[in-house]
C-alpha cells in the first residue's frame, strides 16, 4: 500500500475546505489545508460576514429616523466609514483566529501558499512538496467583470470592503445579489447611488412579486435604478469617472462597481495540466460523489459553480468526508434549499417560486399577504412587507414561501425547515402564530391570492 503523507489534501480554506478538513481531521484522518490569502474564503474575507457587518452599519440610518416617533431625540448622529472598516477588520482578523485554532486543535496541518497539483497525488505548496490520497479542490470563485473599454477603473466587491474612504456617488452595475446588497448598504450610509442593470428587473430567479416589490422599495428608499441598461465603456474625468450607456447617456460617478457574477477559481492549480475537466465557465465538473474525471481529486463549492452559498460548500463538505470515511452516505438534498439577500428590504424565500410551481404543477394556489409591520407604525417608515406562499392543491403542500421585509432572513430559515419536512397548508393553518410578529401571517394567510391559479 501506498503510504502517503496525508490521507486528505485540501486546497482552499474557505466555508466547504474548512468544514471538510476539520470533520475528516476530528475522526482520525491525516489532513492538511492550504489557503494562499486568509483562512475563511470569501464568506469571512471578502463576503457574508464583512458584508452582513456593512448591512447593520446601513440600518442605523433608519433606526435613527425611527428612533423620533419613539419618543428619543438623537443629535449630532454622525457616520465615520474608516472607523466601520477598523471594527469589521479586527472582527474579521478574530475570526481568523478563530479558524486557525479550530484547524490546529483538530490536527490538520495548514499551508499558507498557492498550492499546485504536480500529479493526482502530489502537491507542491509554499516550497515543499507531499503527497495525499485524496486531494479536494475548495477554492472558490472571483469576480467577474465584463471585458469593456475602462476596465482597469472597475472595483469589484473585493475593493469595496476596504475603501479608504467612501465615495459621494457610485454607479453598481449588475442587478443580482451582490448589486442589490451594495446598493442598500451604501444608499443607507448616504452614498448617491445608481444600479444599471441589463435585465428588465432586479434578481433574476427571484419570485416576480418581491422583484417588483423589491425595485419599488429601493425607489423608494432614493436608488436610482436604470433598467435594461448597460455600460458601454468608462473613462477617467478628473477625479471622477464618466460612465457611458449603450443607449448615449453618460453618467459622471466617483465609484463604479462591478457586480456581474462570479467566476470558478479553477485557474492555476494545475487541474487543467492534469486533464481535470472543468466546464465553459472553468466550473470544476464533478459526479454525485464530488469527484472529478481524477478519481484521487475532488472539488465542491463555488468553484463547481452550483448552488454558490456558504451553507451549500459546508454541507457539502460534511457530507464528502461522511460517505469517504466514514461510509455514512448522507447526500446533500439540493431541493428546499432556503436563500436570502440582505437587500433593504431584507429577501428571503424557499422553494419554488410562482414561475416555477406553475410549469412544475398545473394547479396551483398562492396566498399573499402585505401589511404595515408594527414598528413602522410609530417610526412612520413607509414600507411595507410582502409574504407570499405557494400551495399544490393536489397534496396541499406548501411548495414555495417568499418575503421581503424586516427579519424576513430570520422567519424564512424555520420555514425551511416546515418544507422540508412536508408540511401542508393544512398544518400551517393549525399552527399557532406568535403574536405579535411579522412571522405568524405564515400561519394566518386564508384568502386566496388568485383562486383560478393553473
Ligand atoms: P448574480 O449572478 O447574482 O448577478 C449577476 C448580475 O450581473 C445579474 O444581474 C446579471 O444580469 C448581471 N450581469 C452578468 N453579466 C453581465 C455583463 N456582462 N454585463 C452587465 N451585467 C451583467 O451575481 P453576483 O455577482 O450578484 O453574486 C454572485 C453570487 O454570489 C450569487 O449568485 C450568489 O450565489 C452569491 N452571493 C450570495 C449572497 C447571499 O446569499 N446573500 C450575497 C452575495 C453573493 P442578468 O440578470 O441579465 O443575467
Amino acid at each position: 500500500m501506498i503510504d502517503y503523507d496525508y490521507d486528505l489534501f485540501v486546497v482552499g480554506a474557505g466555508s466547504g475546505g474548512v468544514r471538510a478538513a476539520n470533520t475528516a481531521a476530528n475522526r482520525g484522518a491525516r489532513v492538511a489545508i492550504a489557503e494562499v490569502r486568509d483562512l475563511g474564503g470569501t464568506c469571512v474575507n471578502l463576503g457574508c460576514v464583512p458584508k452582513k457587518l456593512l448591512v447593520y452599519a446601513s440600518q442605523f440610518k433608519d433606526d435613527f429616523a425611527a428612533a423620533t416617533g419613539y419618543g428619543w431625540t438623537l443629535n449630532n448622529a454622525a457616520f465615520d466609514w474608516p472607523s466601520l472598516i477598523a471594527n469589521k477588520n479586527r472582527e474579521i482578523e478574530r475570526l481568523h483566529a478563530v479558524y486557525q485554532s479550530h484547524l490546529q486543535q483538530s490536527r490538520v496541518t495548514i499551508f499558507n501558499g498557492k498550492a499546485q497539483l504536480l500529479d493526482a497525488h502530489t502537491i507542491a505548496v509554499a516550497g515543499t512538496q507531499c503527497t495525499a490520497k485524496r486531494i479536494l479542490i475548495a477554492t472558490g470563485g472571483w469576480p467577474f467583470v465584463p471585458d469593456i473599454p475602462g476596465k482597469q477603473h472597475i472595483a469589484t466587491s473585493n475593493e469595496l470592503f476596504s475603501l479608504k474612504k467612501l465615495p459621494k456617488r457610485i454607479v453598481i452595475v449588475g442587478g443580482g445579489y451582490i448589486a442589490v446588497e451594495f446598493a442598500s448598504i451604501l444608499n443607507g450610509l448616504g452614498v448617491d447611488t445608481t444600479v444599471c442593470q441589463r435585465a428588465e428587473k432586479l434578481l433574476e430567479g427571484f419570485d416576480e412579486d418581491i422583484r417588483d416589490f423589491l425595485g419599488a422599495a429601493m425607489a423608494r428608499q432614493g436608488v436610482k435604478i436604470l433598467l435594461n441598461s448597460d455600460v458601454h465603456a468608462i473613462a477617467e474625468d478628473g477625479d471622477a469617472f464618466a460612465v457611458s450607456l449603450l443607449d448615449g447617456n453618460v453618467m459622471t460617478t466617483d465609484l463604479v462597481l462591478y457586480a456581474t457574477g462570479r467566476t470558478p477559481n479553477s485557474a492555476g492549480f494545475g487541474l487543467e495540466e492534469l486533464g481535470v475537466a472543468l466546464d465553459t465557465n472553468g466550473a470544476i465538473i464533478v459526479n454525485g460523489d464530488y469527484q472529478t474525471n481524477l478519481p484521487s481529486v475532488y472539488a465542491l463549492g463555488d468553484v463547481t459553480d452550483r448552488i454558490n452559498l456558504t451553507p451549500v460548500a459546508i454541507a457539502e463538505g460534511e457530507a464528502l468526508v461522511n460517505s469517504l470515511y466514514f461510509k455514512d452516505a448522507r447526500p446533500v438534498d439540493y431541493n428546499n434549499i432556503p436563500t436570502a439577500v440582505f437587500s433593504q428590504p431584507n429577501i428571503a424565500s424557499v422553494g419554488l417560486t410562482e414561475a416555477q410551481a406553475r410549469q412544475k404543477y398545473s394547479d396551483i394556489a398562492i396566498y399573499k399577504t402585505e401589511f404595515t409591520p408594527i414598528k413602522n407604525t410609530l417610526s412612520g417608515k413607509d414600507e411595507n412587507t410582502l409574504m407570499k406562499m405557494i400551495v399544490e392543491p393536489v397534496t396541499d403542500r406548501v411548495v414555495g414561501l417568499h418575503m421581503i421585509g424586516a427579519d424576513a432572513p430570520e422567519i424564512i430559515q424555520g420555514m425551511a425547515i416546515a418544507l422540508r419536512a412536508g408540511a401542508t397548508k393544512a398544518i400551517f393553518d393549525s399552527t399557532i402564530g406568535v403574536h405579535p410578529t411579522s412571522a405568524e401571517e405564515f400561519v394566518n394567510l386564508r384568502t386566496l391570492a388568485d383562486p383560478i391559479s393553473g
